[in-house]
């Protein structure tokens, strides 16, 4: 009796340390995580709150009830680095369309103005690196739809002068110049006008942006720019075989060449079983797009809101399935598998699109570093991953850029 009683005790003071060790060994990581997060440049390469800026309802500084960012949840989600999109629909073109990117860039600069205090405009990997220093938030500019110059190649340098830092080639329909992944093939890729943007992109410092690019006008910029390429939000097409996504094939050659796919966090880039339902049930998110762009005259304010909304509608009617955050990780996993950590980084779309259940604002990001910490990611390959690769290809194109121009 005497002797069980003790064995009985000593179990149960194994499973105590046991259980103990454990927890410990979570709350490590935890706290690590924390650490690793809070102390990295975290870059976010796309974010469509520009359009927000328009709306009454919206202010930067504010915490607000609705969509993805602003500066107290980016604060607290610890994103330090953000690309403003500037974005009109893909079938505005000429003068009123470089008109209406003019009028986007002016309130992201008002807006980072108006907030001084906690955000600061960067136009160099420098100039995000001392905003951290300081505590601030780095602003930066990338315009998607090359359609936005107005097929006037003046515009990349006015835009540049302006601090546009990429430029996303097509949006959902081709420009005159280059293919979009989402219409039908008109040039086979970059006309040579459109090679000749690319050029002058690098000339002036722009990213390249193959995001919502034909496969052929990928390749074609790839092989016209002596930049690394960047695709600001993209995922991976193994995982979920979505034209917007990358083909292993293509993520390799853009790593080949120094370049970085920044995952997207939209549920119908990241879960095919959602892609599946969501084509089923609206047509897919182009013909969706295109009606709702017409009823809400082209706000993209208006857009996001009835998108989300029917989203939630049609999630809740059981017509689409439910997609958990874990679903990124997956796909940062699969690109780091498939060509190394200095080639995989953070491109959200929030605030223009889907986000999954556990991501539903920037104020969530943490967890993408803890999540890749349990994985046995290294610190120096998540700093990588959270904003560093970003860093780097600004920097290649500011050397480029320096080059080009010396000669
Ligand atoms: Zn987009």
């Amino acid at each position: 009796m005497r002797r069980s009683t003790v064995l009985l005790g000593l179990v149960l003071c194994t499973c105590i340390a046991a259980l103990v060790a454990h927890r410990t060994a979570a709350d490590d990581i935890a706290e690590r995580a924390r650490k690793l997060h809070f102390s990295s440049i975290v870059i976010d390469t796309h974010d469509d709150t520009t359009q927000r800026f328009f709306s009454k309802d919206y202010d930067l500084g504010k915490r607000n009830p609705t969509g993805h960012v602003d500066i107290p949840r980016m604060q607290e989600g610890g994103m330090n680095g953000i690309f403003f999109s500037i974005w009109i629909d893909g079938k505005i073109m000429g003068p009123p369309a470089v008109e209406k990117a003019l009028d986007q860039m002016d309130a992201v600069h008002e807006n980072v103005k108006k907030n001084s205090n906690a955000m600061v405009f960067a136009r160099t990997a420098e100039e995000v690196r001392r905003a951290h220093a300081q505590g601030k938030i780095a602003a930066l500019m990338g315009v998607e739809g090359g359609h936005m110059i107005g097929n006037d190649i003046r515009m990349v340098r006015i835009f540049a002068d302006l601090g546009v830092r990429y430029m996303t080639l097509s949006h959902f329909y081709n420009t005159e110049w280059s293919d979009s992944s989402t219409d039908k093939p008109a040039h086979n890729g970059l006309t040579d006008f459109g090679k000749d943007v690319v050029r002058e992109m690098n000339r002036q410092g722009i990213m390249v942006d193959i995001s919502h690019v034909s496969d052929k006008t990928f390749y074609d910029a790839l092989e016209i720019s002596k930049a690394p390429l960047i695709a600001s939000h993209s995922s991976c097409r193994a995982l979920c075989n979505h034209v917007r996504d990358m083909s292993d094939d293509m993520i390799k050659a853009l790593a080949a060449k120094g370049g970085v796919i920044q995952i997207n966090y939209e549920k119908s880039f990241i879960d095919q079983t959602y892609k599946d339902a969501y084509d089923k049930e609206t047509g897919g998110v182009v013909a969706h797009f295109a009606e709702l762009t017409k009823d809400c005259n082209n706000d993209e304010d208006c857009i996001s809101k009835k998108m989300a909304a029917l989203e939630e509608k049609l999630t809740a009617e059981g017509k689409l399935p439910h997609v958990g955050w874990e679903r990124i990780i997956d796909h940062i996993d699969h690109a780091v598998k498939l060509v190394g950590a200095d080639h995989v980084g953070l491109g959200s779309d929030f605030d223009g699109a889907d986000m999954p259940e556990g991501m539903e604002d920037c104020s969530k990001l943490p967890k993408i570093t803890e999540a890749l910490l349990r994985k046995g990611y290294s610190e120096a390959d998540i700093r990588k991953i959270l904003g560093e690769n970003t860093l780097r290809v600004m920097e290649q194109a500011e050397r480029v850029s320096k080059e080009l121009q010396a000669q």
